[in-house]
Order: C-alpha cells, then structure tokens, then sequence
C-alpha cells in the first residue's frame, strides 16, 4: 500500500478509522457504521475528540457567519 492510499482512506494498519485533520488512531473500526460513531462529521469524515470540539466551534462561527452575511445582504 503507498502513502498516497494511506493517505486517502485514512485507515490504520489493524483497521481502525484516522482522525482526518491529525491522524489519531481512533476508536471505530473503519467497518463502524458511521451512525453509530461519534465526532464525525458528514462530508468531513472521522474526526477524533480533540479536533471535533475544535471544529464544532469553528463550523458554528461559520454557520453564524454565514448566517448574520445572508440577513446583511
Ligand atoms: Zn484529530
């Protein structure tokens, strides 16, 4: 397997989902349906504790963003 399929499917090597923005090891087998996980996040993918709270305040001042430019305009 190349860095590049590492890199892509964010896996580790006995099977168990990456963290997508640090690479940590997380705790769901890539087999885990992803509505029975938690810290993931659609169209992002597996994220681990550390990076989902970080990313959750980032997606709300976004949303909020977006939302105070969409009343604005
Ligand atoms: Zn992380």
């Amino acid at each position: 397997m190349s860095d590049k399929d590492n890199l892509e499917k964010f896996v580790s090597k006995n099977g168990f989902d990456l963290c997508v923005l640090c690479k940590f090891v997380t705790e769901y087998k890539t087999e885990v349906n992803i509505e029975s996980r938690e810290y993931y996040i659609d169209g992002v993918g597996q994220l681990c504790n550390t990076c989902y709270s970080t990313a959750e305040e980032t997606l709300f001042e976004q949303n909020f963003i977006k939302k105070y430019l969409d009343n604005f305009f």
